[in-house]
């Protein structure tokens, strides 16, 4: 089973209410081969919600207590994302999931490149606190670019 970022097919769950729909991603669901979270929305976080950024470091960090989760009205939302993280891996767990497609650039999803904390667009090298946590579990993880090759 794959675990996929919920909004990559179709689930209006980013933070300003919609989604990042990929066809060929959502096919894999259709097929049955796929279940579906969104970890800002395990963590509590309301949808649409004030969009959030890692400050300081990356997930890796976040989750070693070295950084944190900050929204752009500068509030602390850090508990809601290792929240989501850990309840995103229970799921995972649950269903026996090896591989995971994650939304890239996302401070809960992103893999190898994350927004970087400015609110600029800037972006910098690192994962998001899911992606994060599920390396460290030993799950694979691709993004909606580069899925096609790597998990079937
Ligand atoms: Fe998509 Fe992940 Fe953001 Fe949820 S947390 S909206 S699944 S990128």
């Amino acid at each position: 089973m794959i675990l996929i970022s919920a909004c990559l097919a179709g689930v209006d769950c980013k933070y300003d209410g919609e989604n990042n729909l990929r066809e060929e991603i959502l096919s894999l669901v259709k097929e049955k081969k796929a279940i579906l979270v969104c970890p800002e929305q395990l963590g509590g976080l309301s949808t649409p919600r004030v969009p959030c950024e890692i400050v300081g470091g990356d997930g890796q960090a976040v989750l070693n207590k070295c950084a944190k989760v900050m929204n752009k009205n500068g509030e602390d939302k850090t508990s809601c994302f290792l929240k989501g993280a850990q309840q995103a891996l229970r799921i995972a767990k649950l269903y026996g999931v090896k591989s995971a497609i994650l939304k890239g650039k996302s401070p809960s999803c992103g893999k190898g490149m994350i927004y970087d904390g400015s609110f600029s667009g800037k972006k910098k090298n690192g994962d998001g606190v899911t992606a994060a946590l599920f390396k460290k579990e030993g799950i694979k993880i691709v993004d909606e670019e580069s899925f096609k090759n790597q998990i079937k």
